[in-house]
């Protein structure tokens, strides 16, 4: 196919969710030239709907933080989790790592779309339904090709290239970068619901998950936005679903009529919305960054969805890489190694210790039975709401150590 246009920008960020419309804010407002490619139009559904405090942190940085607040979303000021009679909530106020207090609970198409038209607002040039198809990282700069939706192409030369591409993980695809997770497949089959919750005891401002009563490696997330409607969605390895209903409706409805005080919590729900099905998601890469490009958000690794870290996490990676180009487009050696991947694993394999505890039982009894120490509880409220990077915290510094020993003293206390 001949192509006949060529452009030249300083930096061509890859998707528009939040990871790219932070970074590319972040580096506008440093004066560089920045040009996003969305292969969707926006406002588009995405899942990922309960934020984590540090996320704002991000916001504020790139200059969005009054319009979020601005937007009537949802107030979170923490973390509920049940099963069978227990229940335990984290406060996002109580916090070892001095942070924002509260979050939001967010509908992510208002929620991508008011970012990335910040990012607009900001001078970044978004371009909606175009894909990146190709990439050429052989010559001295990158080179993309980008897909328009009549299907023409043209070319986009940039000094580099930041992939926030999220699912569609379009260098690691492109690049041969991918690279297995080390979680077993799961699904999650979710919903939008009115949800005519009139439990009084039933906190709004909290995302509740819940684990199944019989088996602990299920759990269900309910997120309630503030419209009367809320998220809700199971997640479970792939066997778990064989004795379920093809049909989603039936199958998500089916494990919550398994799960006694969800089934009374959504006893007046209207299901209006037909569930969908997310699968395998957790993924992994070889690098974080090469030559002329880095990986940020989904589009590097995503672990799970169990502590709502993906959007945090995502932005984490984007105020980094960030920071990191900026010195690299003004002509100063930077090192990506040292100065993004290794800094932005710590935070992340914090967090896969507790993914992993949760799913072995040993972080589920320290939620729910770690009872009345606040020290530790601040310590633990304080990961749940994103500092997974402050190393002041001991359960950031040494999270398998840490948990390992809390669980069995709960486990003993419990007798
Ligand atoms: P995305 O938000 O996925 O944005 C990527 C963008 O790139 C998309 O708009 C896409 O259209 C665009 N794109 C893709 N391919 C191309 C291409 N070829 N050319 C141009 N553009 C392209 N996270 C939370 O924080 N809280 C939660 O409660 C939560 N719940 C979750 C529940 C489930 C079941 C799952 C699977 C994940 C959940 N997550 C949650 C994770 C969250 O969805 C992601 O971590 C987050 O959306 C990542 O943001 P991102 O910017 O990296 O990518």
């Amino acid at each position: 196919m001949p192509i006949t246009e060529m452009e030249r920008r300083q930096v061509v960020v890859i998707g528009a969710g939040p990871s790219g419309a932070i970074a590319a804010a972040l580096l506008k407002r440093q004066g560089h030239d920045v040009l996003i490619i969305e292969r969707q139009l926006f406002p588009r559904f995405s899942i990922g709907e309960s934020l984590l405090s540090h996320c704002l942190d991000f916001v504020e940085e790139a200059g969005m933080l009054d319009a979020v607040q601005a937007a009537g979303f949802q107030v979170k000021n923490g973390a509920a989790f049940a099963w069978r009679d227990e229940y335990s909530d984290f406060d996002f106020g109580d916090t070892f790592s001095a942070g924002k207090p509260t979050t939001f609970q967010v509908e992510r198409a208002v929620f991508d779309k008011l970012l990335a038209d910040q990012a607009e607002l900001q001078g970044v040039e978004v371009r909606y339904q175009q894909a990146i198809v190709a990439a050429d990282f052989a010559a001295a700069k990158p080179r993309l090709s980008v897909r328009r939706e009549d299907g023409s192409e043209y070319q986009v030369e940039a000094d580099f290239v930041l992939d926030a591409s999220g699912y569609g993980r379009v260098l690691p695809r492109l690049l041969d970068l991918e690279a297995p997770s080390n979680f077993p497949i799961r699904q999650a089959v979710f919903t939008h619901v009115e949800d005519h919750i009139d439990s009084p005891t039933f906190d709004r401002k909290k995302i509740l998950v819940s684990t199944h009563p019989e088996h602990r490696d299920v759990w269900f997330w309910l997120i309630p936005f503030s419209n009367g409607r809320c998220s809700m969605g199971v997640v479970a390895a792939a066997e778990r679903f064989k004795d379920k209903p093809d049909d989603l409706d039936a199958c998500l409805r089916g494990f919550i009529n398994e799960t006694p005080h969800l089934k009374a919590l959504l006893h007046k729900t209207v299901w209006d919305t037909p569930a969908r099905m997310i699968s395998g998601y957790s993924a992994n890469v070889k690098t974080l960054h090469g030559p002329g490009f880095a990986l940020l958000g989904n589009a590097a690794e995503f672990l799970d969805p169990v502590f709502s870290s993906g959007v945090t996490i995502a932005m984490r990676s984007a105020s980094m890489a960030a920071a990191v180009l900026h010195r690299q487009l003004l002509g100063e050696s930077v090192d990506w190694q040292k100065e993004f991947a290794a800094p932005l694993k710590r935070g992340v394999d914090t967090f896969r210790a507790y993914v992993e505890g949760w799913y072995d039982g040993s972080f589920q009894d320290v939620i729910y039975f770690a009872g009345g120490q606040p020290g530790i509880r601040a310590m633990i409220s304080s990961i749940l709401a994103g500092y997974a990077w402050d190393e002041r915290n001991p359960f950031v510094a040494e999270p398998k150590r840490r948990l390992r020993m809390l669980a069995e003293f709960c486990a003993s206390s419990r007798g």
